[in-house]
């Protein structure tokens, strides 16, 4: 599709919201006040407002490659802080999903020299947890089953990490409990969000 088209559906986006709500322009420009912040998947398939049947305005939102929440990225630590301090959002979520390519990536035995593969090293705890978890069960999981095992670990892995930042333990202190942390993980094949989790585990 050319860019061009893009620009004429933003025209009539625009002014379809417009015909809807006439103050919908004037209400955004004023601020914002979002329902929680979305930590998720770059992934196309995964747009935050879109499969929670929300617009603009509901949601924070922080994407990346496989969902991932690192201790050193100074990106999403000054997202939370600014959603927590400033915002004031109660909630924040780490939304996986299946069949994402990021995780099936980081299930390689050895990942490329790159800096997708930097990254995504720091899912690859989440593997070695499901890893364990069959071989201690006396389980097998093989293909997509086993990605799916991988994904949702992966959500919880990361909402630890999101536990351990020093920005969240911050706001802990000041407001026991708030922000809320929840593990979810869309499925790309139903349009459904499962939870997964939910706390600081
Ligand atoms: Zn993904």
């Amino acid at each position: 599709m050319p860019l061009s088209d893009l620009l004429q559906k933003n025209r009539e986006w625009a002014a379809a919201q417009l015909a809807r709500d006439p103050e919908f322009f004037t209400r955004h420009a004023r601020g914002q006040s979002p329902r929680l912040l979305w930590i998720g998947c770059s992934d196309s398939r995964v747009p935050a407002e879109e499969v929670l049947g929300c617009g603009p305005g509901d949601l924070f939102v922080h994407r990346n490659v496989a969902n991932i929440v690192a201790y050193n990225d100074v990106n999403i630590s000054s997202v939370i802080e600014f959603a927590s301090t400033v915002l004031k959002v109660p909630d924040i979520v780490v939304c996986g999903h299946y069949g994402c390519g990021g995780v099936r990536a980081a299930c390689q035995p050895k990942l490329p020299a790159s800096y997708l593969g930097d990254w995504l090293m720091i899912a690859g705890w989440a593997k070695r947890t499901v890893d364990q978890s069959l071989a201690r069960d006396g389980r097998t999981a093989e293909g997509d089953d086993y990605l799916r095992l991988v994904v949702e670990e992966n959500v919880r892995l990361q909402l630890q990490h999101l536990s351990h930042l020093t920005v969240v333990r911050r706001q802990w202190e000041e407001t026991p409990g708030v922000p809320r942390l929840h593990g979810w993980v869309y499925d790309i094949g139903t349009g459904l969000v499962k939870v997964v989790a939910t706390g600081d585990t």
